[in-house]
């Protein structure tokens, strides 16, 4: 028999925005709770959306309604609740090796689908101490000690033990992880620190005044591990890098990228005072250009240089399928609202701007053409409304 399979009937049954929530005689899903999501898994052949505890009754939020006293079998995922126990477990070790090792409390903690995370009460937290940290966590997970779970009654509870007090009365659920952690905690563990496998700490941010750091544990740390080493191998082929050498050369890329800019941007400067200059000789009133291949920046560049000599200028930028127009403001136009209704009346692009500058996009290099035939057509006409 399976032992996360289980027969059991539905109690209660009630409805609510999400959907139809059943109680059943009998659970072994576990409800969300104490920085842990629910279990997942099926019943009556359904998946298990959420389990929620409200005031004692467990509630399973299922994908089709079953009527109160339906015999059901429900079937836990143990995949999904074994992962959740290590992360969880994780967090037990990491809470109790930061208290003990590094004087530092655990405020908040909760599992994510992908990672969980940890705020600790400080404010400087490095590298380094992760390192350190990890190594603490892999120590305990060599050697294998064993996680108990136990309910003893609040006075046989040894109060000063706990890591955290708990003023809970009656009976309380008591996980001990041998020699290192003793604390009150509903959620599910696993069995001995062996089975967390590898606890890997993937972030550290500051939030609050205090650090938060997220972590992934067992096969998530193994998933991580896979993603790390498929994006750096990628670097590591395209710049022919090693571990050891593709910090200072993906520096060196950047810094040699900076400075290529700023030799692109001296040379586009050039052209445009170049074409403008060309420009210039014409004694139109409404200067076009059109760059097919070029980079945006360079058609703006030179869109700026020829309002800058008193003409209306038109821009077209074929690559970007985008229109710039521009004058230096002693034109009576507003080109901006310009733009807008020969757009309007033409059916194509977007755009709108100022009273002396606009830009529109286009979908396609045809309406782009379209467009800019139209706007040079109309401002050399006197078409325009002031
Ligand atoms: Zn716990």
């Amino acid at each position: 028999m399976n032992p996360w399979q289980f027969e059991t009937t539905v109690t209660d049954t009630r409805t609510d925005a999400r959907g139809a929530w059943v109680a059943l005689e009998t659970t072994l899903f576990y409800a969300e709770g104490g920085g842990q999501p629910p279990d997942a898994g099926t019943l009556a052949g359904a998946p298990v959306l959420d389990i929620q505890r409200v005031d004692d009754v467990v509630w399973h939020l299922v994908e089709q309604e079953l009527e109160r006293g339906a015999l059901v079998t429900g079937i836990v995922n143990d995949a999904v609740r074994r992962d959740h126990s290590i992360q969880h477990t994780a967090q037990h070790v990491l809470t109790a090796l930061l208290e003990d090792e590094y004087g530092i409390q655990t405020l908040s903690f909760g599992i994510g689908s992908e990672e969980s995370s940890l705020e600790i009460e400080t404010d400087v937290f490095d590298w380094n101490q992760i390192e350190s940290l990890e190594r603490d966590v892999q120590r305990i997970v060599f050697e294998n000690r064993p996680v108990s779970t136990y309910e003893l009654s609040s006075e046989e509870v040894e109060h000063t033990r706990l890591r955290k007090a708990t003023d809970r009365t009656g009976t309380i659920r008591i996980v001990a992880i041998d020699g290192l952690d003793y604390n009150a905690c509903g959620g599910t563990h696993v069995e001995a620190t062996g089975q967390l496998g590898i606890v890997h700490v993937t972030s550290m941010k500051k939030v609050r005044g205090n650090v938060r750091l997220t972590y992934v544990a067992g096969l998530r740390a193994l998933t991580a591990v896979h993603s790390f080493r498929t994006a750096l191998r990628t670097i590591h082929q395209t710049l022919s890098t090693t571990n050891e050498t593709v910090a200072a050369r993906v520096i060196e890329e950047r810094n040699l990228r900076l400075e290529r800019d700023k030799e692109v941007k001296a040379l586009e400067a050039r052209v445009a005072k170049a074409k403008v200059a060309a420009f210039l000789q014409e004694d139109n009133y409404v200067i076009t250009h059109i760059g097919k291949t070029e980079a945006e920046t360079l058609t703006t560049t030179i869109v700026e240089r020829i309002a800058a000599t008193g003409r209306i200028a038109v821009g077209a930028n074929h690559t970007g399928q985008k229109l710039w127009l521009m004058h230096d403001g002693t034109h009576d136009i507003a080109i901006g609202k310009f733009l807008k209704r020969t757009l309007d009346d033409l059916g194509i692009g977007r755009g709108g701007g100022s009273h002396k500058q606009a830009q529109a996009r286009f979908e396609s290099v045809i309406d782009l053409e379209r467009a800019t035939a139209e706007i040079v057509k109309r401002l050399q006409e006197g078409m325009v409304s002031c």
